[in-house]
Parts: structure tokens; C-alpha cells; sequence
């Protein structure tokens, strides 16, 4: 029953992190190209993922329910070719939400990371199961040539199950939700995820995959390879920190203030909301919760849930 009230709370808590219910999350808009076989379809939910094929179309993730018309309406301005293959990066209702739209069409071939398949396979609360008809365990190649999509497993993170899925040739990668938003990533302990796994996964990602220029995040933008590999820096950081505050008896909050006393960090403890996506809330606020976070993991305790943090409860800077 955790399970379906942690569901439930991704996604209403999704939009009441906004503050505002009535604002909500923004819609669909339109396909941006990422590179000349991949584009990034924002909004309603996690990015998703289009890959034209020399005969079909690959899509990654499916955003939250009722979003397949609109997916698909952005595909057929790219392309008239079917969609044969649905990948998704975890399974998250903002990233399955509307598989079935395009899971029910014949010959429409569902793939996931095992972890994530069993949670899709069981779905919860007000989110039905969802069907996956291909999994794999750390690494997975499908197809040849211009058309290969590699699909890897790195461990555990904002789930136990993210997936990171490579385009060689367009030498993209989509990232999921380990990596969004350019901050230190949502934790969701019931679905697996430890930020102390975190920079051990980063680490063998940005290490394991190799040939990537541009990284998709699961919420957000694309960034480079260099910002990718920044963004695993300041994780292995954040985890370092808050080990060594908590030895020394010290709390979240010196491990905050420790942590933006690191120069290049700086770019990941911002406290401006990014426009766009108010609703992930500050990244310096996203730190601070996985500090807190990490301090419960450390104590052996399982984390709550947080998907956002009221701005009133981070501590003020000390410098
Ligand atoms: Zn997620």
C-alpha cells in the first residue's frame, strides 16, 4: 500500500511542489531536434524521446496519462514512420503514463530494465500495470548499424531500475530521471532509489558510455558531455560531504554549508527556480534535501518521499 501512495504523491506532488495546483505542469510543446535522428518532446511530464529509424521510430517514455495523442502528433511532423519500439527509463507515472496509447498498436515491442519492468508489471494505486515484453539486466544492445539503441544499467539512483539509453551514431544519450533539471536528482527510496548509490552509478555511466556529445535529461534540457560529467563531480560531493559532517556529529545543514563552500559547485546550489520547471523546486533546496536524505541512509533509516521542500525550512547561506 506504500507503494500506491508514494505513486500518488510523484504525481500530485509533481504539481503541488508548483505551490500553486492550479499552475500545474507545463504542456506538450513542440519536438526540439537534438541531433539529425533524435528529438527531445518536452512538457506534461518527464522529456520524451524520439528516434527515427531507417524504417521505424524508437520513443523513449510517455509522460504522464492522456499524452499519447499529443506525443504522437509531434512524431508525425517528424516522420511518417511507425512507432515499433517503446523504451522507458524507469517507471515513474510522468515517464509510463501513456505506454498504453502506443503499446496497444501491433508489433509494438515494450522494452524496460528488469527492476522497472516488475514495478511496471504492477503498477499502483490510480496507475494501471503496464506491459513490457522485453527486459534486460545491465546492458542491452537493440538493432545495427545506424540504427542501434544501447540500453544500459548502471545501479541504483532515483529508482532501481534507470535505465540510460545511448544512440551511438547520434552520439546522444537520454539520461531519465538520475539526471534532471541540471541538479542533484529526486530520490524515491520506495521505488529503490539511494542517493549514496547515486555518484557510483554516475561514475560508472559517465565512465562505461563512451562517444556522447549531448545528454538528455529526464526533466529539462539536453546538456553536454562535460556538464554531464560536472553534474556526476558535484553528486560524488554531495555524498562525500554529507559522510564526513556526519562522522564529525554535524547536521544537514553544516553539510549544506560546507557544500556551497566549493566554488565549482556553485551552478547546482542556485536558488532561483528554472523557468519552466518551477515545479522541481531550487537546486540548492534539492541539495539540501539529499543531504538529509543521505544522513537518513547513513542512520540505516529508509528515507521519506521528498518532492519538494518549502523555501522557508532551507537553511540561510553563511556566506
Ligand atoms: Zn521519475
Amino acid at each position: 500500500m506504500q507503494r500506491v501512495a508514494v505513486l500518488s504523491a510523484i504525481l500530485l506532488g509533481g504539481v503541488a511542489v508548483t505551490g500553486a495546483l492550479a499552475q500545474g505542469l507545463p504542456p506538450i510543446a513542440d519536438a526540439e531536434q537534438v541531433s539529425e535522428n533524435v528529438w527531445r518532446i518536452p512538457g506534461n511530464g518527464g522529456n520524451s524521446v524520439v528516434f527515427v529509424r531507417s524504417d521505424d521510430v524508437v520513443l523513449v517514455d510517455t509522460k504522464l496519462p492522456n499524452s499519447g495523442e499529443s506525443i504522437l502528433a509531434e512524431i508525425r511532423k517528424i516522420t511518417d514512420k511507425p512507432v515499433t519500439t517503446l523504451i522507458n527509463t524507469h517507471s515513474h507515472p510522468d515517464h509510463v503514463g501513456s505506454n498504453a496509447f502506443f503499446a496497444e498498436n501491433d508489433g509494438v515491442q515494450v522494452v524496460a530494465q528488469a527492476n522497472t519492468a516488475a514495478r511496471m508489471r504492477e503498477g499502483g494505486g490510480p496507475f494501471p500495470p503496464n506491459r513490457v515484453d522485453l527486459e534486460f539486466s545491465n546492458y542491452r544492445q537493440l538493432g545495427e548499424g545506424a540504427d542501434r539503441v544501447d540500453l544500459y544499467y548502471f545501479g541504483a539512483g532515483h529508482t532501481d531500475g534507470d535505465a540510460f539509453v545511448a544512440f551511438p551514431e547520434d552520439r546522444v544519450l537520454m539520461a531519465g530521471d538520475i539526471y534532471a533539471w541540471h541538479m542533484s536528482p529526486l530520490i524515491d527510496p520506495s521505488s529503490g532509489g539511494s542517493i549514496l548509490a547515486t555518484p557510483t552509478t554516475l561514475t560508472a555511466a559517465y565512465y562505461g558510455i563512451d562517444d556522447i556529445d549531448t545528454v538528455i535529461q529526464g526533466h529539462g534540457g539536453t546538456s553536454t558531455w562535460e556538464e554531464f560529467g560536472s553534474f556526476m563531480t558535484f553528486n560524488r560531493g554531495l555524498v562525500q560531504v554529507a559522510e564526513e559532517t556526519a562522522q564529525m556529529g554535524g547536521t544537514p545543514a553544516d553539510a549544506l554549508a560546507r557544500l556551497e563552500a566549493i566554488p565549482s559547485f556553485a551552478i547546482f546550489m542556485g536558488d532561483e527556480l528554472l523557468p519552466g520547471l518551477e515545479y522541481g523546486g531550487t537546486p540548492r533546496g534539492r541539495a539540501y534535501i539529499n543531504l538529509m536524505v543521505a544522513f537518513e541512509e547513513l542512520r540505516g533509516e529508509e528515507p521519506e518521499l521528498r518532492m519538494g521542500i518549502d523555501p522557508a525550512e532551507i537553511p540561510a547561506r553563511t556566506q
